[in-house]
């Protein structure tokens, strides 16, 4: 099952501990390969990962990994377990760019290393999209504080609204620091030209942060809301309007239910929570709050009017002010994966990998962290 979870955790390891009610060494296995278990204990999409791999589905049903690690990082974090431990001062320092999932775990694990690591995060807070986009009735923010604490108290400095590029130039932390690593994430919304300069048009990114931080004022709660999109920011989007009190949402897709990218969980969550979904259309012309879709495969229009449109059709990176050649090295070796051209610079999670998920940004960011400890002369990765 292990190699089902992009983080490789063992699920089977932890729990024949908690059969053994030794908790402690089920929290070990978690945290050995994830410092942000406690998150993807409740956002994973198990059903693509581990579940999907579990020997017991054949039986009846998967097991309820998911819950079984919320279970057991629950108690972590009630007992106030501190497993990971930082390493011996190597006299190194890396920078990072980003607070995101790919940025702590890549910080959790050059400190178990011994590196000095330092965080540049241009919001407020630490998280990227835990803070800032996965709603709260999925992901409270106390949870993800926890884990950033944890990070911090491990010896990372987290240094926040500092965008790197504006207030400090890449060039700076290039001749400060002994790496650099970018985990910038997407965090740009991608968007229709049919909806750029529509005042009646926002993009999820932008609604679901500005929910978060409290910035939505009731009367932006409108009667119907049109949600553009299949995957799950889409889902995030219009089942969080049904949540503010919002009486009528539709969510239209291009991509038909079997197609849909939402994981099972969500798009479930969604139809509970009383959206309209249409599948398998796709927006053709807009008239100020007047959205005209043809379907793909059939000849059928459909035209709605609604008093707010929210689109969710991806995300993309944002680099201005960073001068980074995405571009890997030349060499073929394993090592240099996560290493851009300029042998100082490493880049990993959403950034290079596209709209994925947080174990797997988790994952990315241990890696990168390997590999520059590798370039640094330091540890062997095996
Ligand atoms: C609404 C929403 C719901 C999602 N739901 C799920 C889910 O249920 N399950 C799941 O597994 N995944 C989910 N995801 C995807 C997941 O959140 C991402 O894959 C993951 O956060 C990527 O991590 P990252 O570290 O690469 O980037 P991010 O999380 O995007 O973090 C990047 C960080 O870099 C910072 N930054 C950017 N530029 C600069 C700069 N110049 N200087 C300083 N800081 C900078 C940003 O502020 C941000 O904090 C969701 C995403 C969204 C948007």
């Amino acid at each position: 099952m292990s190699k089902a979870c992009p983080a490789h955790t063992d699920p089977a390891r932890f729990i024949r501990s908690l059969r053994f009610n030794n908790i402690k060494g089920a929290a070990e296995t978690i945290r050995e390969n994830n410092a942000l278990g406690a998150v993807c204990a409740r956002v994973c999409p198990t059903e693509r990962y581990c579940e999907s791999a579990c020997t017991r589905a054949k039986i009846d049903h998967p097991i309820n990994i998911g819950g079984l690690q919320r279970f057991i990082t629950d108690i972590e974090q009630e007992m106030g377990m501190q497993i990971l431990k930082a390493g011996k001062p190597t006299g190194q320092k890396v920078a990072i760019i980003g607070a995101g999932p790919a940025g702590l775990q890549a910080a959790t694990t050059l400190r178990q290393y011994g590196v000095a690591v330092t965080i540049f995060e241009e919001h407020p807070k630490a998280g990227g999209y835990l803070t800032y986009g996965i709603p709260e009735y999925r992901l409270p923010q106390e949870i993800v504080d926890y884990e950033v604490k944890r990070i911090i108290d491990l010896g990372a400095e987290i240094r926040c609204n500092i965008k790197v590029g504006k207030d400090i130039s890449f060039d700076q932390l290039k001749a400060d620091y002994d790496a650099v690593l970018v985990t910038v994430g997407n965090s740009k919304a991608k968007t229709l030209p049919m909806f750029e300069h529509n005042i009646c048009t926002e993009s999820a990114i932008s609604f679901l942060a500005r929910v978060k931080n409290g910035e939505l004022h009731e009367n932006e709660l409108p009667d119907h809301v049109l949600v553009i999109g299949g995957g799950d920011v889409a889902m995030d989007v219009a089942t969080t309007l049904k949540k503010l009190g919002v009486s009528n949402v539709t969510d239209v897709a291009y991509e038909e239910f079997n197609e849909f990218k939402a994981s099972k969980n969500e798009l479930a969550g969604t139809r509970k929570a009383g959206v309209t979904l249409i599948d398998g259309y796709v927006p053709t012309k807009v008239a100020t709050n007047v959205v005209t879709f043809k379907h793909r495969k059939l000849d059928a229009e459909l035209t709605i009017k609604a008093d707010k449109i929210i689109y969710a059709v991806g995300q993309t990176s944002d680099l201005t002010g960073l001068e980074i050649d995405l571009q890997h090295s030349e060499s073929q070796l394993w090592s240099a994966k996560y290493q851009t051209k300029d042998a100082k610079v490493f880049a990993a999670g959403d950034l290079v990998d596209g709209d994925q998920t947080v174990v797997f940004a988790v994952q990315k960011g241990k890696e990168a962290a390997k590999v520059i400890m590798n370039t640094l002369g330091g540890v062997n990765h095996d």
